[in-house]
């Protein structure tokens, strides 16, 4: 029988990676920034829409392909609509896709990206359990390693943080929806 306090941790990102990029304009590689507003163009039956980037710091577009040339019928009525209307939540979830960036071979900026954690504990009457077990909720891709996520969780440097914790975690590997992990019960 387990006898660890099961708890749930969703990781919430605040913002989008950014995209390294040469700017045309800058002259150089900058950041480009998610904007969150598609471009759509409708010509016949074909579809081609956008999600649109921002030089962050001159502010030239960047338009990233979501799809080209499409068949009308071949694209999600929903999802349609939601390009249209400049849906906040699906420029995000489209701004995590590996499969997109590939394809448009955009390489994402990761660093300094923040994320909020809501942790939800499952009922537990034992005190004397001294390890928790945690499962991550995290539907996207967030190329965030355990250590990071500890270390901004528990606010110490990484350093202490290898020093207070079991070998056996598996630090170094990036976080995935339905990791589990077991920490103490006091973190
Ligand atoms: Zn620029």
């Amino acid at each position: 029988m387990s006898c660890y306090q099961k708890v749930e941790w969703t990781i919430t990102p605040k913002s989008a990676p950014k995209v390294i990029r040469s700017c045309p304009k800058c002259g150089e590689k900058t950041h480009y920034i998610n904007s969150t507003k598609f471009r759509v163009n409708a010509n016949g039956k074909n579809i081609d829409v956008w999600l649109i980037y921002n030089c962050s710091k001159c502010k030239s577009k960047w338009n990233m392909t979501i799809h080209e040339r499409t068949n009308s019928k071949d694209i999600d009525p929903e999802k349609y609509q939601c390009y249209i209307k400049n849906d906040k939540d699906l420029a995000h979830q489209i701004g995590f896709d590996p499969v997109f960036h590939k394809r448009n071979h955009s390489e994402l900026v990761y660093d300094s990206m923040e994320f909020d954690i809501f942790v939800s504990k499952a009922e537990c009457n034992d005190t004397a359990r001294h390890l928790q077990e945690i499962t991550i909720r995290c539907p996207l891709s967030l190329n965030l390693r355990l250590d990071k996520l500890l270390a901004d969780h528990m606010r110490i440097s990484r350093s202490k943080l290898l020093k207070t914790l079991s070998e056996d975690l598996p630090l170094k590997k990036k976080i995935k929806d339905g990791m589990i992990f077991l920490l103490p019960s006091d973190y």
